[in-house]
């Protein structure tokens, strides 16, 4: 049988379509491998977020297009650099064989049975909206995992000024709720107990579905499934988080006690440069209405440092929401200028690098500090958690998640993968907690 090794940059998203691609291409005959070396066919599923994963796919390629001079290989790259760069990166890499973007996942296996006899470029977006396919075959790889990702939603139709994900994905398309409905009921069928719905923008689920259902009452639709322990979603976007929303975190119980809400910045100047349409205040009104919800609430965020026009005084805005929204983790980067996006028009007040450097460092040591101060307050607490399986590290030490997605490892078994178990918290460190069974 023909095997297929798949590397995945990027978001869960990209972990999403490369579990389809994998299911797709297994009703054509493939084997999924974890090894380059034995695979006839590898796909390379790209992000363009920031300019790291433009660097990994080059040094990728390098290792593996040269496998070609060797012996029949078949090299493919999907996502959203291949959405970005098209046939570029058949010149760029003349071996390549296949460049498709996320639009064209369900088409896989036509795309690489059309590349066994031609260099095969296909990255048009799907123009009929109303029809999106969204496909529905299940990842073979998720078979005996405790958790699994949904999509809801595809594309973006905001314009946040930095971000490339609406030249990369196009328009947003919320998938049906029946066909969401079918996919966490058949996941729960194989064991799957904690589900994440994922999409770019979340909180705008529905708007141009018939009926126009919400985000909320979608919620409402999957937390009612039987054998849905834990329902968590990604990502939202603060402006589109109405009160139907929020008010799910007090009237679903299995709706987990965590959620990621980017904010970018402090600073209300430098989110109306990013074109984010709400204020600090807004936010923070947000994160209160959502504490009185579920007091237990972990929030977490993305930030961005170093935004084109950045002061000293928008940073330390930054620097004070952290301190109020109290924020248990956070991806922060340094602004990463992406080709095509307006805040390219902002360049010529690039903050320069070493102050870029300088404050990502503070922001990342304070936040730090937080987490450990969070942490530390939990010793002594017992928390339930999810057991995921064993430790990647320790041997008899197995881990799990507690509702609001901290990650715990404690001494047990295998017997214990995808039960809840009561755990006394022992220590904390920055990003885990150690515990004991109870
Ligand atoms: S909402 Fe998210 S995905 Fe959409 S443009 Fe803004 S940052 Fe990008």
């Amino acid at each position: 049988m023909p095997r297929v090794y798949i590397k995945t940059f990027g978001c869960q998203m990209n972990e999403y379509d490369s579990g389809k691609m994998r299911a797709l291409l297994g009703q054509g005959g493939y084997v999924a491998t974890e090894d380059v070396d034995d695979a006839d066919l590898v796909i390379v599923n790209t992000c363009s977020i920031r300019e790291k994963p433009e660097q990994k796919l080059a040094s990728f390629l390098g290792r593996v297009l040269p496998i070609k001079r060797r012996r029949p290989l078949t090299v493919a790259v999907a996502g959203c650099i291949a959405q970005m760069s098209g046939s570029k990166l058949l010149k760029q890499f003349p071996t390549l064989d296949l460049v498709f973007g996320p639009d064209s996942v369900g088409r896989v296996q036509s795309l690489v049975d059309a590349a066994q006899t031609r260099r095969v470029v296909d990255t048009e977006f799907h123009s009929d909206t109303a029809s999106y396919p969204f496909p529905s075959d299940l990842d073979p790889d998720a078979s005996g995992r405790i958790g699994a990702l949904v999509t809801i939603q595809k594309g973006c139709d905001n314009k946040c000024t930095f971000c490339i994900v609406p030249s990369t994905r196009g328009v947003e398309v919320s998938r049906p709720i029946d066909e969401v409905l079918a996919e966490v009921r058949a996941l729960v069928a194989r064991g799957v107990r904690e589900l994440t719905l994922i999409g770019q923008n979340v909180n705008s689920y529905g708007v141009k579905l018939e009926g126009h259902p919400g985000f909320a009452e979608l919620l409402h639709r999957v937390h009612a499934v039987e054998g849905v322990e834990v329902l968590r979603y990604l990502t939202s976007h603060p402006r589109d988080m109405g009160p139907d929303v929020v008010a799910c975190y007090r009237d679903l119980p299995r709706l987990a006690s965590h959620l990621h809400l980017p904010v970018q910045s402090g600073s209300d100047r430098v989110l109306r440069r990013m074109k984010r349409f709400y204020t600090r205040e807004v936010y923070l009104d947000l994160v209160r209405n959502l504490k009185a919800a579920r007091p237990d609430l972990v929030l977490t965020t993305d930030v961005i440092v170093g935004f084109p026009g950045e002061t000293d005084e928008d940073f330390e805005a930054t620097m004070s929401l952290l301190e109020e929204a109290r924020f248990e983790g956070s991806f922060s980067f340094s602004y990463s200028p992406r080709p095509g996006t307006p805040a390219l028009r902002l360049l010529e007040d690039a903050v320069p690098p070493a102050v870029v450097s300088a404050r990502l460092e503070r922001f990342q040591s304070r936040q730090r500090e937080i987490q450990l101060e969070a942490h530390a307050s939990l010793v002594g607490h017992v928390l339930p958690v999810l057991v995921e399986g064993p430790s990647a590290h320790d041997e008899g030490v197995v881990c799990g998640r507690t509702s609001g997605f901290k990650m715990v490892n404690f001494p047990g078994s295998h017997t214990m993968m995808g039960e809840w178990v009561p755990v006394r918290i022992t220590r904390g460190f920055a990003n885990t907690l150690r515990g004991e069974a109870v």
